[in-house]
């Protein structure tokens, strides 16, 4: 039996953070190097920036598209960040989750509530801080996507955000790009050998006692 091919269920990997702090950077460094993770991609009605690819980054729905896949319950969760509405689409986790993958959720806190709250076993959440307010309001300028205004109302909203740290299962700084990757790594590599989501141990178990065919 190839330990490769144990039945396994996948984890939902939510990742929450104050705009700027490094989340994208570090989902983008995960998706690179793990074969077996995807990126849930989520529905906005947000404006697509320059470097963004529509069914890449995001959906980009206009207001009343969104409201049609709410009210169709074809979103797992919702909610409205810094004045525009951003969602979940249920189907493709589903599917993923179905077949044994791990999915990232680059979501805010009160989307990582909603999934807590719906999916407790599955979900393992993290949390990542800044080094300090005025390093993450340079990196939102270096970003250089946003407008000044909008840069701001970010970093007004990180006041809201930061605390809820408190609601997640591992809090990560990003101070150091490589290290806190690497942190996240290590959250999502022990999680996935985390004996409850491997139901076909039990097979395995057999198949090493000699006890059937496999
Ligand atoms: P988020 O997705 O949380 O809004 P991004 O991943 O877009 O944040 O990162 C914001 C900016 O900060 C980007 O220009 C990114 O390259 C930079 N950045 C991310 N992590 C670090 C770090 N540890 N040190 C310095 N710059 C960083
Ligand atoms: P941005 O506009 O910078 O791409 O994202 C703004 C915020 O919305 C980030 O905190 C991001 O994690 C969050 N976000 C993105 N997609 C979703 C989603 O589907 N649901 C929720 N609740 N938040 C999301």
């Amino acid at each position: 039996m190839d330990p490769q091919s144990i039945k396994r269920r996948g984890v939902m990997l939510v990742l929450s953070s104050p705009s700027g702090t490094g989340k994208s950077t570090i989902s983008r460094n995960l998706l690179a190097g793990n074969r077996n993770l995807e990126l849930s991609v989520s529905v906005t009605t947000r404006a697509r920036r320059g470097s963004e690819i529509d069914g890449t980054h995001y959906h980009f729905v206009t207001e009343r598209e969104f409201n049609r896949l709410r009210d169709d319950d074809a979103l797992l969760e919702w909610a409205e960040v810094h004045g525009n509405y951003y969602g979940t689409p249920r189907e493709a986790v589903d599917q993923a989750m179905g077949e044994g993958r791990d999915v990232l959720f680059d979501i805010d806190y009160q989307g990582g509530q909603q999934l807590m709250e719906k999916a407790r076993f599955d979900v393992v959440s993290v949390f990542l801080l800044p080094p300090s307010m005025e390093e993450l309001q340079s990196r939102l300028v270096r970003r250089a996507e946003d407008a000044q205004e909008v840069i701001q109302k970010r970093l007004n909203n990180a006041i809201e955000e930061i605390p809820h740290w408190k609601e997640y299962d591992y809090v990560v700084i990003n101070d150091d790009l490589d290290r806190a990757f690497s942190e996240v790594q290590s959250i999502l590599t022990a999680e996935r050998l985390r004996r409850e989501r491997s139901p076909g141990l039990f097979d395995y178990e057999q198949f090493l006692l000699g006890r059937n065919e496999s």
